[in-house]
């Protein structure tokens, strides 16, 4: 079975990934899996250079076809903040719950209507020979005045999705997963990853 890693840690993002492509016939790995592989710094201006810059890094070290998904929150009101900062907002060794915190601190006394905002989702896939493809997904929303569910990770208890009435952390992962920007971005990166599966 072809195997395909994913140039991340994070537990979250591989489970939504592995259900999100669990009919394909591929083998979802991530970095835990195949072990030690030096430390990817995100240091892009944007979610294309960081998302390029993890699948290029570990496809090429690991021999591996890769992919790095690097996303997160953007605040029309914050001028686009978190943005690529979302991991970090509140410091380098931030808690989701820190986070939330600054996040809401910050956007105290906008109204309602001004509280737009959208997840980001870049998905790199790249060969150990360096050829890589970029796909982008993205779901429109708005920041709530508390948090509110326990489902997810990272904004998803203030962040409601445009047309429904609970945050990402009350929806089920399903539902999540039909709607949100990883989602989005996975859809496409299906048949890139078919083709490449193909070639193999
Ligand atoms: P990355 O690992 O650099 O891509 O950081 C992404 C960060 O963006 C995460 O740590 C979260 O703070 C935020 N983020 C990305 N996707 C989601 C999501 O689906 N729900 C909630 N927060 C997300």
């Amino acid at each position: 079975m072809q195997e395909i890693l994913l140039a991340t840690r994070n537990t979250h993002k591989t489970r939504e990934i592995q259900e999100i492509l669990r009919d394909l016939d591929l083998k979802i790995l991530n970095l835990d899996d195949v072990g030690q592989f030096p430390e990817v710094v995100e240091d892009g201006h944007s979610f294309e250079e960081n998302a390029i810059k993890k699948a290029m890094t570990i496809a090429k070290a690991s021999g591996i076809i890769s992919m790095a998904d690097d996303s997160g929150l953007v605040v029309d009101c914050l001028d686009g903040r978190p943005g690529v900062y979302s991991a970090r907002f509140a410091g380098p060794e931030a808690t989701d719950e820190e986070n939330n915190d600054r996040l809401l601190m910050l956007m105290d006394g906008v109204e309602p209507e001004s509280r737009q905002a959208r997840f980001v989702c870049c998905i790199a896939v790249c060969t150990p020979e360096g050829k890589c493809e970029v796909v982008k997904g993205s779901c429109e929303g708005h920041i709530s005045m508390q948090a509110s569910g326990s489902g997810g990770f990272g904004y998803d208890p203030l962040f409601f999705p445009e047309h429904f009435v609970q945050s990402f952390a009350e929806l089920s992962p399903e539902d999540k997963n039909a709607i949100s920007h990883r989602g989005q971005a996975l859809k496409q990166v299906r048949d890139l990853l078919l083709q490449l599966n193909k070639q193999a």
